[in-house]
């Protein structure tokens, strides 16, 4: 065998990844043509939060185009969220997401179970004929509205030993909102969405915790006020963990202009809200970075920012994006981005290293272009932006999931 020479990325993974490109380069001798300082070999990148809207919504995204889209991110492991149709709820509609998942997928799907029935927030699922199946618990897409059903998911993952991970969101301050309520909101004439909708929800969450023990991870942190009551909680000991999204640590109300492209929920806040998301992910308070890859049809985010449906794609950009912004500036090391969509989401969800490998050409130059993506979502708020780090192939077991 050939010595790699490509520049393998260290850390816990590598050793596998090296195995798995060793298998390919046995396999397909084109993988020669990465031995070279050009490319730098990464472990396969893991995504706990992810919608690929099959079964139910496959105008949006299939489990095939999301997992060719996670592959061409570098991805090989995503945690795909239960607003579906019909939503995962019990075992038998689990069982249907799982046989499309096993016909369909180039990459590892974990799904995700609802929390509660039709995710309707008013009785809890059948958790415990899903708990063997799922890499954790969500009703993602809303918040659940009622203390004491939120209780008692708790009470029952906490004796199944799964995550509730929460998408934080409080309607009764919602006020019909849907962009950040802040300047652009208001010298645009638009309806802002508070944070205090977001963190009055996590404070409500994080108390239920101290009561009950579960271990939680708060979704897509997106404002200043949830980074510091999750800091407060990780001081005090509870099992809590999150996430948050590359759009939110790059890009602000600042950003926005009047397209469906900039319209997500949580929304793109304040300056103040993404610095001190930065400082989050700096002092380790935030160790998870997921896309919330949120595809729509083209019609659905072609009515501006008011009537467009919430949501973006994020999977082939958040690599890059990250990369760019936050390594290339010198804000994180390239090893902290690394554990953030890689090493730390797998060790908090309990999925296990696989034998994948990405490789990347890091000094490659272009712009966004969302025609070149292979999810069907076409929206993202980094189209045409200048990024830095191109996807050159994505391995998994020895089998080639994306080759650029
Ligand atoms: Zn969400």
């Amino acid at each position: 065998m050939t010595a790699i020479r490509a520049n393998v990325h260290k850390n816990e993974f590598s050793g596998i990844a090296t195995q798995a490109f060793s298998k390919c380069l046995a396999i397909d001798p084109s993988f020669f043509a990465y031995n070279s300082e050009e490319y730098t070999v990464f472990p396969g990148f893991c995504d706990v939060h992810v919608h690929f809207r099959e079964p139910g919504f496959y105008y949006k995204e299939t489990i095939r185009t999301g997992s060719l889209a996670a592959a061409h991110g570098g991805y090989t492991a995503v945690c795909t969220m239960p607003n579906l149709n019909p939503v995962p709820d019990c075992r038998s509609n689990l069982s249907l997401q799982l046989s499309i998942i096993n016909i369909d997928s180039v990459i590892n799907i974990y799904p995700y179970g609802a929390v509660t029935v039709g995710e309707k927030g008013e009785k809890l699922s059948d958790m415990e004929s899903m708990a063997g199946k799922v890499a954790a618990f969500s009703d993602d897409g809303r918040g659940v509205q009622s203390a004491e059903i939120m209780n008692e998911a708790m009470l029952k993952a906490k004796s199944l030993g799964k995550i509730i991970a929460a998408h934080c969101e409080d309607n009764s301050l919602l006020f019909g909102g849907y962009i950040h309520d802040g300047a652009y909101c208001r010298s645009h004439g638009h309806k802002g969405i508070s944070s205090e909708s977001e963190w009055k929800q996590v404070e409500r969450d994080l108390d239920l915790v101290a009561q009950t023990g579960c271990a939680y991870h708060v979704c897509h942190v997106s404002c200043k006020e949830s980074v510091e009551l999750v800091r407060q909680a990780k001081k005090a000991g509870l099992n809590v963990s999150c996430e948050t999204a590359p759009h939110y640590l790059l890009l602000d109300e600042n950003d926005i202009s009047e397209d469906g492209r900039f319209k997500m929920n949580p929304p793109l806040r304040a300056e103040s809200d993404r610095l001190a998301l930065i400082e989050g992910v700096c002092d380790g308070t935030i160790e998870i970075v997921a896309t919330d890859h949120a595809p729509h049809s083209a019609k659905e985010k072609s009515k501006g920012l008011a009537d467009s449906a919430f949501g973006v794609v994020g999977l082939e950009t958040a690599f890059p994006s990250l990369y760019t912004g936050l390594v290339k500036t010198g804000v994180i090391s390239l090893d902290r981005l690394i554990d953030l969509i890689c090493v730390n989401p797998r060790k908090r969800f309990g999925l296990k290293p696989e034998k994948g490998f990405t490789v990347w050409n890091l000094n490659e130059e272009y712009t966004v272009d969302p025609g070149e993506f292979l999810s069907k979502g076409r929206a993202t708020p980094f189209e045409g932006k200048k990024l830095y780090g191109k996807c050159h192939a994505t391995v998994l077991n020895g089998e080639t999931a994306y080759k650029g």
